[in-house]
């Protein structure tokens, strides 16, 4: 009844979404950071890096910008911004 399904496992990283980011991005402010790691658990595209304080960071070619790093963030470094600012 049903067919297979289009998306073979561990292919995701192949998706670039940040093709479905809509008007907003995150912005890493690096200034407050505690390096607790939240953001990177809490991100659903797994595309933040970083291990110490203020260095973490997203990859833009997989950040869809659905602003859960920006609310997790215990210290608010993180702010989600128009996407055409930088
Ligand atoms: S907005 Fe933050 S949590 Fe959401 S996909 Fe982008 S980096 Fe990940
Ligand atoms: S959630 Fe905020 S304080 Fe924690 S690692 Fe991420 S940017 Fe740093």
């Amino acid at each position: 009844m049903f067919g297979p399904l289009v998306a073979k496992p561990k292919s995701s990283r192949k998706n670039k979404t940040g093709s479905w980011r809509i008007d907003v991005k995150p912005k890493f402010l690096q200034k407050n950071c505690i390096a607790c790691n939240m953001c990177v658990m809490i991100c659903p595209e797994n595309c933040i890096s970083g291990k110490e304080k203020n260095t973490y960071k997203n990859d833009p070619d997989y950040c869809k910008g659905c602003g859960l790093c920006a609310f997790i963030c215990p210290k608010k470094d993180i702010e989600m911004i128009p996407e055409g600012e930088k």
